[in-house]
């Protein structure tokens, strides 16, 4: 059996977390290293490593992060002025943490295009 990752031992509670929101498919929490004024992930309790695993039967769940981090973005007063929403996939893509995540940033105009 391999480590359970650093985000599903936040979804047990094992690990503390700044929890914004939660439901049943999904958690939102401050990221730990913010690099924006506000930069919280996102992620379902489905134990999915990154985009590449993902299957035909979680188009639901992804379409309700992305609703969930709508709302969050409204809540977080970042939706004015606009925020982005990144998800890295792979070693090469600069993913660290292999339980899937969205990054949504935002509170200050961000430069394009990241490193
Ligand atoms: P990524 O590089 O896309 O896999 O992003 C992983 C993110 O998780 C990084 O931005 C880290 O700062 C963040 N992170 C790692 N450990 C924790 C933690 N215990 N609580 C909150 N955020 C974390």
């Amino acid at each position: 059996m391999s480590e359970p990752t650093i985000f599903k031992r936040i979804i047990n509670g094992e690990i503390p977390a700044n929890v914004v929101y939660e439901d049943e498919q999904c958690l939102a929490f401050h990221d730990v290293a913010p690099q924006a004024p506000v930069h919280i992930l996102v992620i379902p309790k489905k134990e999915i490593a990154s985009i590449d695993d993902l299957s035909a039967e979680d188009e639901q769940l992804v379409g309700h992060l992305f609703l969930v981090i709508q709302q969050i973005a409204r809540e977080q007063g970042l939706a004015e002025n606009g925020y982005r929403v990144i998800c890295n996939c792979g070693e090469g893509g600069g993913q660290t943490v292999f339980h899937l995540h969205y990054h949504l940033m935002g509170g200050r105009n961000l430069k394009w295009p990241p490193g």
